[in-house]
């Protein structure tokens, strides 16, 4: 049974702290059908934020796999123009976007993935407009979670439908410090106060490289861009408003240089990639490209991603979180990025955050690329952070200091 006052908690802090919804604003929510009995909760907390509007677009796995297996090739590669203007619409509008993840894992696993590269590269090039919007901070955003059946019988195979999804949903929320006795949106206060906390050490410090090492083969040199912002918890709008795009969040992240990584990387957790696992996993970094790679499980996915674009091969994202975070406690694997992700250093492949660089949201695509910015319709973060990962940062006059002894920041 799903916990009424829990859940209406849990809306609370999204539309609060996570999208910070402003008087008059429209809201969009993005949501599994799945989630209905969340979604209604938000749309209540997000009329009483006083919003103009809320409009919700409701989709369905399996209805979107009858999709990818029946369709022709020039369906798949068609925006419809309607679809378009509607994200124009929301654009001029100057929406804020709740995306809940509530994925099924494992459900396109026989797709062909060329397929869905090519839905893809089709969204990117019409629909591209509304993701920088978005991903440039110029409007609030954020990501929730809610389980699917799917999902939670993943997370644990041995329960029954009804006890899987609820002991999800109880993890979802703890990893979201919403709890029975607390106010989550003062304690969220307080969290975001502790990430700005170590991003402003690591600015201060500006290191120019990065170095990981631990006893699995990870040894991988990351070079930062000049000028680079250590960022994480809150952020603010290009219009001012303070916000948190990741419900739960334990990550301080920046910009890697994207010719400047060299080594070796070992993944520490599966990759779930449009559905797929990809597990055991390795890459080896050349001048910022990978020039090699091998997974025991989905290789072949691990190579579609890969090859996606020029940018899919680089690295856009390295974020660093303490082995001992409340998520990596639970000790749950969640199949999910958006709680994996919290539980481990991580590194993406694919497209950079501008707000990850001096002046990222003023500069041109060329002079960002310039600077070492990495360009791609794709972003996937996958996990390597380990309990004896040990990283040492390089100053630009050639200081080394210890930044993580045994999986912890020493800050
Ligand atoms: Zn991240
Ligand atoms: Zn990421």
């Amino acid at each position: 049974m799903v916990n009424q006052e829990l859940l209406k908690k849990y809306a609370t802090l999204t539309i609060q702290v996570g999208v910070n919804v402003q008087k008059n604003q429209l809201v969009v929510i993005r949501s599994n059908v799945e989630c209905v009995l969340f979604v209604r909760e938000l749309v209540k907390a997000a009329y009483e934020a006083k919003a103009k509007n809320v409009i919700v677009e409701w989709s369905d796995d399996y209805v979107n796999k009858e999709y990818y297996e029946n369709v022709d090739e020039e369906v798949l590669k068609d925006v419809p123009q309607y679809v378009i203007e509607k994200n124009h619409y929301f654009v001029d509008q100057n929406a804020c976007l709740i995306s809940i993840s509530s994925p099924t894992p494992g459900l396109m696993k026989d797709v062909d993935p060329n397929k869905i590269k090519l839905a893809n590269i089709a969204s990117q090039n019409k629909l591209g407009f509304f993701r920088k919007f978005t991903m440039s901070n110029a409007t609030q955003w954020v990501v929730v979670a809610y389980p699917t059946l799917a999902w939670a019988k993943k997370v644990f195979p041995n329960c029954d439908d009804e006890i899987a999804q609820d002991k999800l949903l109880e993890a979802i929320l703890n990893a979201s410090r919403v709890t029975k006795d607390n106010n989550p949106v003062e304690a969220w206060q307080e969290h975001m106060d502790r990430l700005a906390k170590h991003n402003d050490m690591l600015n201060k410090y500006a290191f120019d490289k990065l170095h990981f090492k631990n006893n699995l083969g990870t040894d991988l040199e990351v070079k930062l861009v000049d000028g680079h912002i250590w960022g994480g918890g809150g952020e603010y709008s290009q219009k001012g408003v303070y916000f948190a795009p990741n419900i739960p969040t334990e990550e301080t992240f920046s910009m890697p240089h994207s010719h400047g990584v060299n080594g070796k990387v070992v993944a520490t957790k599966p990759l779930n990639y449009q559905g797929k696992l990809i597990e055991d996993f390795y890459l080896i970094f050349k001048d910022g490209k990978v020039v090699d790679f091998d997974a025991k499980k989905e290789k072949e996915t691990l190579k579609a991603l890969l090859e996606t674009d020029s940018g899919s091969s680089r690295l856009g994202e390295v974020a660093l979180i303490s082995h001992d975070s409340p998520i990596s406690n639970m000790n749950i694997l969640f199949y999910n990025t958006l709680f994996d992700e919290n539980a481990s250093c991580h590194l993406a492949l694919g497209n950079a955050y501008t707000m990850n660089i001096k002046d990222g949201n003023n500069l041109s695509e060329e002079e960002l690329m310039k600077k070492g910015y990495n360009k791609s319709i794709v972003h996937v973060d996958f996990m390597f952070g380990s309990k004896d990962m040990e990283i040492v940062g390089t100053t630009k006059d050639g200081k080394n200091v210890k930044i993580f002894i045994n999986g912890n920041f020493v800050f």
